[in-house]
């Protein structure tokens, strides 16, 4: 192993043929969303008898992804080292392209060793610390990186979260490029949802070459609100009050940076001052220019609480105690609708339209008018909310990670394939080619489930449900 690597690797992890027969795959993750996503496909990895994860952080958030793998004991088997701060995309390409090079020549053997064994040679070579395949996950430039420093060596990539596009490379910059670039070099494309599949075989990948898995984030999520974890801010034991109605906001993406925050923080000023029983929770983004703008606007606002970043495991709680959401982040998006919360997604476009057909997410982008008056209406009438969030969720139902590994576990040993997440077809677009309207089919869809409320739903959503029928 080059000094190099064998230096970043912590004391004790296994090096070779202590992984016994199982068979490795890098996992790679270096920013607070890649760890929170593939923190459930790691346990799973770890629970299979035929399979083990080999973790690859390649160090750009080591402050926020730490803390979440060490909550769910989960050490990285190596750490790259390569988020230097205010490192360009071309650097980060740079460094991650080579940092991984070296990884995979030391797991190898030596270069003399480089062009054998290829695919699945930890497979056909019990014991070989060589891994079967990568997996990478969503649109990092270091997962891009990762993924062409693996096909450079002729190792299989395996993109988690694949097949969510805006379709111009340019927004968001440089994670729809990024997208677009693992779906070109990934051998197997595991997509959380139709839509997403859909995308990727209009691209022309092959339909053969993608699962449906639904997403990671909500078996993360479920994981992380059910640990209950205490609130890291005294002032949030105002929301042990189960009467109090709570709003959690959160924006921080570039698009929004300057005059949308201001106008998002303006609504959220009205709605706090109309509604003071309400309380509302920011947790800042630590960027100066959000920071200066929320606070100059809320600061002084008695029922708002502005915070630092909240932790993952305690966010999970928050969003699950959440009466209703204001955000632009993707993950939050997918996430609150797993546990029953409503989210009012700030943004002009989004990546994850079946959330919004579904009727869980509502766009408002950053209109100051609309923000306030979608959010009063929401805050004062559970029924309203309840029908938001009723339907089967879209994003996955908490099994997605299980449904990779089994996918993996086919891949490398031909084992019983598994079954893929929802529909194999789209229910929305067979009614669409019947002549209806898709918001005809989200409003049909509310009321069918508001007449039959045993039939199974969504679980996070059907149990807020249930307690707001209470
Ligand atoms: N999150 C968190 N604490 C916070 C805000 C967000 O742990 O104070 C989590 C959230 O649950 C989600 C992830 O961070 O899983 C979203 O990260 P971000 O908004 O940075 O990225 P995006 O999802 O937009 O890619």
């Amino acid at each position: 192993m080059s000094e190099s690597v064998a230096s970043a690797l912590p004391e004790g992890v296994p090096q070779g043929g202590d992984v016994g027969h199982r068979v490795r795959c890098l996992v790679v993750m270096g920013t607070r969303p890649e760890a929170i996503k593939m923190l459930p496909v790691v346990q799973a990895l770890k629970a299979s008898e035929l399979l083990c994860p080999f973790v690859v952080n390649t160090g750009q958030h080591a402050d926020l992804v730490l803390p979440i793998l060490h909550a769910a004991g989960i050490e990285p088997d190596v750490d790259l080292q390569i988020g230097r701060e205010r490192n360009t995309i071309n650097g980060l390409v740079r460094d991650c392209v080579g940092a991984f090079d070296d990884l995979l020549t030391d797991l190898r053997g030596g270069p003399e060793r480089r062009n054998r064994p290829r695919l699945f040679g930890a497979a056909e070579h019990p014991g070989s610390p060589y891994p079967a395949l990568t997996l990478v996950h969503g649109d990092t430039t270091s997962a891009m990186a990762a993924a062409m420093a693996s096909i450079g060596c002729k190792l299989p990539v395996v993109h988690v979260e694949a097949g969510l596009r805006t379709r111009d490379i340019l927004s968001p910059f440089p994670e729809e490029l990024n997208r677009q670039l693992i779906s070109r070099m990934a051998a197997f494309h595991l997509a959380p949802t139709p839509a997403n599949q859909a995308n990727l075989i209009r691209e022309g990948v092959d339909p053969q070459r993608v699962f449906v898995t639904g997403n990671t984030g909500i078996d993360a999520l479920h994981w992380a609100a059910g640990l209950h974890a205490a609130w890291p801010d005294d002032r949030l034991a105002a929301l042990d009050d189960p009467a109090v109605p709570v709003l959690v906001v959160t924006a921080h993406r570039r698009e929004n940076l300057g005059e949308p925050i201001r106008r998002i923080a303006t609504a959220v000023g009205q709605i706090a001052r109309q509604r003071p029983d309400v309380v509302v929770v920011w947790p800042v983004h630590p960027n100066p220019v959000v920071r200066k703008d929320v606070y100059a606007i809320l600061g002084a606002v008695p029922n708002v609480i502005l915070t630092h970043p909240i932790d993952y495991i305690p966010f999970a709680r928050l969003l699950e105690r959440a009466t209703l959401v204001i955000s632009d982040s993707g993950g939050v998006q997918e996430e609150a609708p797993s546990v029953g919360t409503p989210v009012l997604v700030a943004r002009e476009e989004s990546e994850r339209p079946e959330g919004v057909e579904a009727g869980a997410l509502v766009l408002v982008g950053s209109d100051t008018e609309r923000i306030r008056d979608i959010a009063l209406t929401l805050l004062a009438d559970p029924a309203a909310r309840a029908q938001m969030t009723s339907v089967v969720n879209p994003f996955g139902d908490g099994h997605a990670a299980e449904r990779v590994c089994t996918a993996l576990e086919h891949l490398v040993f031909d084992t019983p394939a598994p079954e893929r997440y929802g529909a194999a077809f789209s229910r929305s677009r067979v009614l669409e080619a019947s002549g209806y309207d898709p918001r005809e089919i989200a409003i049909t869809s509310r009321k069918i489930a508001a007449a039959h409320p045993d039939l199974p739903q969504g679980s996070g959503a059907s149990r807020k449900l249930a307690a707001l029928r209470r």
